[in-house]
């Protein structure tokens, strides 16, 4: 990771965070031909909540309505085999985009009408989706426990989220985005409404746009307006030579993630316990016990890791996007909570259009940091 010891003292647009979001932002800034961009960082790129997550792209799998959020996010997920293979030409990096699709299984009868009725508006819908029996699940995953059914997501996939970032991190510093790591920015410096600068732990910077995209932290920029509050996420990485499963497979307590080096990774908790990344006892165990409930081989795999993240959650649960209405020059992108690696293309690609060209597209207007 980059640590640019000395700051330039204007720039034309500062980032505030360096997890998935402000990566993103600060590539599709610079593809845009933004060539002034500092991104600024409190600790090392990419070790928060972006580093934590499981890296599913699957906003099918727990969708109960076609409302304007899945409308992001499935075009942020369509977004992905060409973000992949960009990144890959640019980097080398393969982030490891996994399209054998997502099981959710049911095992009780709450489930079974959780299923039915998922897949009776989105087949309604046009959406991909499949109902499959047990018998159908368990040709396609033999290891999954005996179920009262299953829908397959096809379009629902996944990516390594560490690779991802990996790769962010490789393009932005080849298209000359200055990253300033260890370095937090306290506040935004204004005259009248106009943003003027931001106020950083080594000193001030002039700058005509910032954006917020520090995540679980956004609240604590002095002058930005935006409550985020973290949800805590614990995930248990298990062995698993040969995978247990090829599919990433849910049930509507657990998920498990099978990834290629052979890790599956089983999440997770949703818990308000402030600034805390502890991994709890009780986290682990109910994530293992859930676990079982998909696999009973669970049960004899090698526990390698455990992690915690802090998701970033705001008021009603939706992310906040774009320009701020009340200061000049501030955006924001902040608060995507359980799906950041998700929305990351998206995101990246909109907040530089807005910024570059001045549009701010529809697809954000239900976002709007003005809404609160
Ligand atoms: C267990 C778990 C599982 C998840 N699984 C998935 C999943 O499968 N799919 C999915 O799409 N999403 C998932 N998520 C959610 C996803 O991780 C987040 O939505 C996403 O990482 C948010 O990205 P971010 O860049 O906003 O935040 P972060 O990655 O937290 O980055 C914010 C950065 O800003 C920095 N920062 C904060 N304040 C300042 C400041 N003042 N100055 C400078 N830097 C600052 C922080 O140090 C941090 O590095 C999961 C999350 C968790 C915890």
């Amino acid at each position: 990771m980059t640590n640019v010891i000395s700051i330039s003292e204007t720039t034309d647009v500062v980032i505030i965070g360096g997890g998935v979001i402000g990566l993103a932002i600060a590539r599709a800034l610079a593809l845009r031909g933004v060539r002034d961009i500092n991104l600024f960082e409190t600790a090392r790129l990419g070790t928060e909540a972006s580093f934590a997550a499981a890296g599913m792209l699957a906003p099918q799998v727990e969708a109960d309505t076609q409302d304007d959020f899945f409308t992001l996010a499935c075009r942020s997920r369509d977004m992905y085999p060409s973000f992949a293979e960009e990144l890959r030409e640019e980097t080398g990096i393969d982030i490891e985009l996994d399209t054998t699709g997502t099981l959710y299984l049911a095992f009780t009868d709450q489930d079974r009408k959780e299923i039915e009725r998922r897949y009776e508006w989105q087949s309604r819908a046009g959406l991909a989706v499949e109902l499959l029996s047990d018998a159908d699940a368990r040709e396609l995953e033999p290891s999954i426990a005996p179920a009262l059914g299953a829908l397959r997501f096809p379009n629902d996939v996944q990516v390594e989220n560490r690779r991802l970032l990996a790769a962010l991190t490789n393009s932005i510093v080849k298209r000359g985005v200055i990253t300033v790591t260890q370095t937090t920015v306290q506040s935004l410096i204004m005259e009248g409404n106009r943003l003027t600068g931001v106020q950083t732990s080594r000193g001030p910077i002039s700058c005509n746009t910032a954006v917020v995209a520090a995540g679980t932290w956004s609240s604590f920029i002095q002058h930005s307006n935006i409550m985020v509050e973290p949800v805590r996420g614990q995930i248990v990485f298990l062995e698993s030579m040969p995978q247990l499963a090829r599919h990433v497979v849910f049930s509507p307590r657990c998920y498990i993630v099978p990834r290629r080096d052979g890790r599956l990774l089983a999440g997770s908790t949703n818990e308000r316990v402030e600034f805390d990344k502890s991994v709890t006892a009780g986290g682990i165990s109910s994530i293992l016990q859930h676990a079982q409930e998909i696999s009973l081989e669970i049960s004899s795999l090698p526990v390698t890791d455990t992690w915690a993240g802090l998701r970033p959650r705001t008021p009603d649960g939706l992310p906040v996007l774009g320009p701020c209405g009340e200061i000049e020059g501030l955006f924001y992108a902040t608060g995507h909570y359980r799906n950041g690696i998700l929305l990351a293309p998206l995101t990246g690609e909109l907040i530089s259009e807005a910024i570059v060209d001045g549009v701010v597209s529809p697809l954000l207007a239900p976002f709007s940091p003005d809404r609160f």
